[in-house]
């Protein structure tokens, strides 16, 4: 899925001079892979998400991942990855307020299928991608009538709505008490099991981590491999 070599990602501010985020990381993530990355604040885990989803290029290094060099693409061709091949969860689940759990993941399904698509098929694409985060009941519910974590579950049916190849999660259970973190673990852990995706998942949550198969750290910009 991934094939990284000599990533590196710097920014220039005034107030702190050049910070080097990633600093030289070589890793290789295989298709279908369950990865945890872990670390202290600042380390560079979130700089990382954002050049395994194609949101940022990296100041040096090379990213080999969907047939390209990420590092190599223009705008056009990493949005267009970053719209077809990977679903993003973040710790705020950041859903519209004003729409059902329906709506919101229906808003998400790509304008490229969107247009072949009848408002029936759409609406049942988003109750499938629902009832695989197991809120089939909650279809019509607005984000407040709705539990933190079950919130994070539209969210992550709102990310596998387009069928991603990669699910990549920042502290998908950072906002949530001990209970709804395993509710989400579970979830995803789940879709992992039963659709194939490759999933990296940033957490400060070493019960979550301790779960996972494939650990990795970074701090300082710097990975490595944990156990
Ligand atoms: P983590 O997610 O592990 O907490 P980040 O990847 O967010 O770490 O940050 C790594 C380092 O890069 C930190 O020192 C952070 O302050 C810095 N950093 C991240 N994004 C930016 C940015 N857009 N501009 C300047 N510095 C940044
Ligand atoms: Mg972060």
């Amino acid at each position: 899925m991934y094939s990284i070599t000599g990533l590196t990602k710097t920014y220039k501010t005034r107030e702190r001079g050049t910070i080097r985020a990633l600093d030289g990381i070589d890793v290789e993530i295989a298709d279908g892979e369950l990865v945890a990355i872990q670390g202290p604040t600042g380390g560079g885990k979130s700089t990382l998400l954002q050049m395994l989803g194609a949101l940022d290029r990296p100041t040096d290094g090379s990213i080999k991942a969907f047939d390209h060099d990420l590092a190599a693409l223009g705008d056009g061709e990493l949005t267009r990855i970053r719209a077809q091949r990977i679903g993003f969860v973040f710790q705020h689940y950041n859903l519209i307020p004003t729409l059902t759990a329906a709506e919101n993941v229906e808003a998400a399904i790509l304008p490229a299928n969107s247009g072949s698509l009848s408002a029936a098929e759409r609406h049942e694409q988003a109750r499938e991608a629902l009832a695989q985060v197991g809120l089939a009941d909650r279809v019509t519910h607005r984000p407040a009538e709705l539990s933190g974590g079950q919130q994070q579950r539209v969210a992550i049916a709102r990310a596998l709505v387009k069928r991603p190849d990669v699910l990549l999660a920042d502290e998908p259970t950072g906002n949530l008490d001990e209970h709804m973190r395993d509710e989400i673990w579970d979830v995803i852990e789940d879709l992992w099991r039963t659709a194939g995706l490759t999933v990296v998942l940033v957490t400060h949550d070493s019960a979550i981590a301790r779960r996972t198969p494939r650990r990795l750290r970074i701090a300082a910009g710097r990975l490595t491999e944990l156990d």
